[in-house]
């Protein structure tokens, strides 16, 4: 183990379950740790690093920016906050943007636009609908928001208004409305909860709901936005148009922001609702600028479309034979490979050791979420590795 592994042991607040690699270095979908051993990276920072490690371009615009202006606060106007801003405007079904500074803060904000929307039009209206197996971040209300009992259980009482329930299941958030309810929260795509992907009507279905009952769709595109599921956006996917969509993940390519939008008739907020010393930065925002920019000059979620197919179906012929595979299952490059017993922790580890990153999303699944960039020997190589990591667990069974 390394000396960096020792000292954190000692002085970090033992709250994550690491993989024991120290990384100093990225450069596209390779990493490197600190004994100089090179690795694919198919976790991007959890979904982060769209563009690959170190990007010229969002170095480069980090590097001017530095040397210009790094802080200022909301009290002024800057310029990457708006140029951004209508970046993402001009881009998207929304109107409107805040800036925050990771996803748990962007949905913050988001539920916080809700509440103000129901307070204004549904007689003050403050329940928002979640899904079980959700994740949204883990201040204590997104641990409310968020339904999974691990990340509520130890935190009781929790906050007031977020009601969980089946995703995917029209009947559920129909029995859960009321007079109380403004808003139904949901990903377009499950990340953290395993990749689970709706049916094609059923955001659709939803968004009808929402009308009816004069209630804000909100999507958390924390993971699945800026290109990650093929599509710029996750609603994309699915022919609808929310009112208000939260960012964070993938929207600096590396650096920490995270943004909600909303449509002009959602955007509640007034003068004084809400605020944040680093949100909308002119570092960060500068970055992201970068990052946006890129991936829409670039059509990106082109890539991750196409990418993310030759990748689906790479794995699906080289895991034909094994007998350990349950799914195969994902859009773009957010895909999720489920197992027949809980092998993911022990592959992980394997891959480790092989030179290949990879999330172990569920005990019995592993999440591929390599850079959008990532070319076709990267993609060949890793599904190799995998493999190989998967062949050795069965191996040690049959001893
Ligand atoms: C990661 C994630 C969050 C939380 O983002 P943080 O930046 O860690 O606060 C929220 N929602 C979704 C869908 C995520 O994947």
């Amino acid at each position: 183990m390394s000396i960096w592994q020792d000292l954190e042991k000692k002085y970090y607040m033992q709250v994550v379950r690491r993989q024991p690699v120290t990384i100093v270095k990225g450069l596209g979908t390779k990493v490197w740790d600190d004994q100089n051993k090179e690795y694919l990276d198919f976790t991007s920072g959890w979904a982060v690093n769209n563009l690959g490690h170190c990007h010229p371009a969002i170095v480069e615009a980090i590097k001017n920016q530095a040397e210009t202006l790094m802080q200022t606060s909301n009290q002024f106007f800057t310029v990457p906050q708006v140029q951004l801003a209508q970046l993402l405007v001009e881009n998207s079904c929304l109107d409107r943007v805040f800036f925050a500074n990771s996803g748990a803060e962007a949905n913050e904000g988001a539920v916080k636009l809700a509440r103000k929307y129901g307070k204004l039009n549904k007689n003050g209206a403050y329940g928002v609908i979640t899904a079980l197996n959700s994740f949204h971040g883990r201040t204590m209300a997104m641990i409310s928001a968020t339904g999974q009992p691990h990340y509520q259980a130890n935190w009781q009482p929790l906050y007031e208004g977020f009601t969980n329930v089946e995703y995917n299941n029209l009947e559920a958030i129909k029995q859960a409305t009321n007079d109380n309810t403004c808003a139904v929260m949901l990903e377009p795509i499950q990340g953290e909860g395993g990749v689970n992907i709706p049916d094609q009507s059923f955001f659709e279905n939803v968004r009808q709901w929402c009308d009816e009952n004069n209630m804000l769709l909100i999507l958390d595109e924390v993971q699945t936005g800026i290109g990650r599921t093929g599509t710029l956006f996750g609603y994309e996917q699915f022919g609808i148009e929310p009112d208000v969509i939260t960012l964070a993940k993938g929207l600096g390519g590396g650096v920490p922001i995270g943004a909600f939008l909303a449509k002009e008739n959602a955007a509640a907020l007034e003068p004084g609702d809400h605020g944040s010393t680093f949100g909308g930065n002119v570092l960060t925002t500068a970055a992201a600028y970068a990052a946006v920019k890129y991936a829409v000059d670039n059509n990106i979620e082109k890539d991750a479309k196409n990418s993310g197919e030759y990748l689906k179906d790479l794995l699906e012929k080289a895991t034909d034979s094994l007998p350990n595979i349950s799914e195969i299952r994902g859009r773009g490059l957010l895909i999720a490979v489920e197992f027949t017993e809980d092998i993911a922790p022990e592959l992980v580890s394997n891959c480790n050791e092989l030179g290949l990153l990879l999330n172990p999303v569920r005990p019995n699944a592993i999440r591929l979420m390599p850079p959008l960039t990532v070319n076709k020997e990267e993609m060949d190589k890793a599904v190799e590795l995998i493999v190989e990591g998967i062949k050795s667990i069965l191996a040690k069974g049959k001893k």
